[in-house]
């Protein structure tokens, strides 16, 4: 079924494959389907005839369809009954549901997306905020599989100079400006695969978020401050110190973009084998984080003076700014951003708010945003790897046209495709080699 689950005006069940068409015909006996054309249909189950509903029919004939197969859409009331029935005659037609993300699969399979396109359409389906929206759709539209494509060509074409400087070395065919002109080439592929890969996560910070981890001493009000920001109870509060063990996440929509805010152990000194692991977790949570927020309680400033945790451009946060007068006045604030205000009464919590959704902001806002995932990642920078060495001057022919075909595979690994022919083809004809 196309659409979600449960009670809805309409349900849209999509069939795939060869027997589409066929079954379209059990279902709706007479029915003169037109391709792309919305048919008012009284469905019918052939095994007893049962009248199964009055809806729409649609015909998407192969190869101009998603899958690239032949597909069917049902239109019908969107009734858990009137679906039970309906599958129960689509059983006896033979056909069967499609398994999580089969029609992707089909459709990649069948040369009418890519791998990238294909994950634009996971993140699509699964996009919360606008920014995940828009940059999902971009991937879906092609403009990675179109960057990445564009970059085998190129490496294609060195390939194949470089495969000709081999064939024809001792016939001194190859001027030394063939040579010098790979290096060039391959020096620019290079710095264009760095600049995608020195983008500082944007693609991904996107997807999945900018990664923020609450940090410092216990009982300090961390856990308080995260629910404040979160507007409901996430962590538990209390005023014995070292309640909060493990981490505890919640996802902030900032003006469109995504914040996870994790919440972590307050670090001290513990005997407590179990505390003592919320206090690796929380670190390890500060280590990958994309930005930390140090509380700290303004009247004692507790923690500053040991913390390790943060980095610069931190935020430091000094709380419980309702009570009492600061302590030590004096202690110089060792964070890039310092704000002072009280997680229980509010105050201060709509400035740390602006400095977050700034730094989400400033951090994705970038165009040519590609690189989303991990995977993406690994291989973008596998590749680059690869071309920068085929590049370096002096590199023999042979070990640089290994180089780069290490180069391609990375790529193709990133799209899902790669075709030797291609390569053979680019030899063979836009070389002169007939002689
Ligand atoms: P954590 O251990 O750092 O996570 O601290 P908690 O969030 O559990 O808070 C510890 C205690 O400080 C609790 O009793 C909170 O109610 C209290 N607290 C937290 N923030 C504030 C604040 O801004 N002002 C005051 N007066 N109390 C606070």
């Amino acid at each position: 079924m196309a659409s979600a689950g449960g009670r809805a005006g309409v349900a849209i069940v999509r069939l795939s494959g060869p027997g589409a068409l066929a079954t379209l015909g059990a279902l709706a006996p007479g029915l003169s389907v037109k391709p792309r054309f919305a048919h008012r249909v009284r469905f019918a189950d052939p095994a007893d005839g049962t009248v199964l509903d009055d809806g729409l029919a649609l015909l998407f004939p192969a190869p101009a369809s998603f899958t690239g197969e032949d597909v069917v859409e049902l239109h019908v009331h969107g009734g858990p009954a009137v679906l039970e029935r309906l599958f129960t005659a689509l059983a006896g037609l033979g056909l069967r549901a499609a398994g999580p993300g089969e029609f992707s699969r089909r459709a990649f399979a069948n040369g009418k997306i890519d791998l990238t396109a294909a994950e634009g359409l996971a993140d699509l389906i699964a996009a919360d905020s606008e920014a995940q929206r828009v940059q999902a759709l971009a991937q879906v539209g092609g403009v990675w599989g179109a960057v990445i494509t564009d970059w085998q060509a190129r490496l294609l074409d060195v390939l194949a100079l470089l495969e000709a400087s081999i064939d024809f070395v001792d016939e001194d065919d190859i001027p030394d400006s063939v040579t010098e002109s790979v290096a060039e080439r391959l020096a620019a592929l290079a710095d264009e695969m760095a600049a995608h890969l020195a983008d500082e996560r944007r693609g991904e910070i996107i997807r999945d978020g900018l990664r923020v981890a609450i940090v410092g001493p216990p009982n300090v009000g961390k856990s308080t401050l995260l629910n404040a920001l979160a507007g409901r109870e996430a962590a538990i509060v209390s005023d014995i110190p070292g309640t909060t063990r493990d981490i505890v996440e919640v996802r902030l929509d900032l003006d469109g973009y995504v914040v996870v805010l994790a919440d972590t152990a307050g670090q001290r000194a513990s005997d407590d084998p179990i505390e003592q692991e919320g206090v690796r977790r929380a670190r390890a949570r500060a280590e990958t984080s994309d930005l930390r927020i140090f509380v700290s309680d303004h009247r004692t400033r507790v923690g500053l003076e040991t913390d390790e945790l943060t980095q610069p451009g931190d935020v430091l946060f000094l709380n419980k700014a309702d009570l009492g007068v600061p302590g030590q006045p004096d202690l110089p604030p060792s964070k890039s951003i310092t704000l002072m205000g009280s997680a229980l009464t509010g105050a201060g919590l709509s400035e740390l708010l602006t400095v977050l959704t700034d730094r989400v902001r400033e951090t994705a806002s970038q165009t040519a945003v590609l690189v989303t995932r991990q995977r993406h990642r690994e291989n973008l920078s596998y590749s680059h790897a690869s071309t920068q060495r085929a590049s370096q001057p002096g590199h023999p022919p042979d070990l640089a046209a290994e180089d780069v075909r290490l180069a391609l595979r990375a790529l193709a690994r990133i799209v899902g495709r790669f075709d030797v022919e291609e390569v053979l083809d680019l030899i063979f004809s836009s070389f002169c080699i007939g002689k």
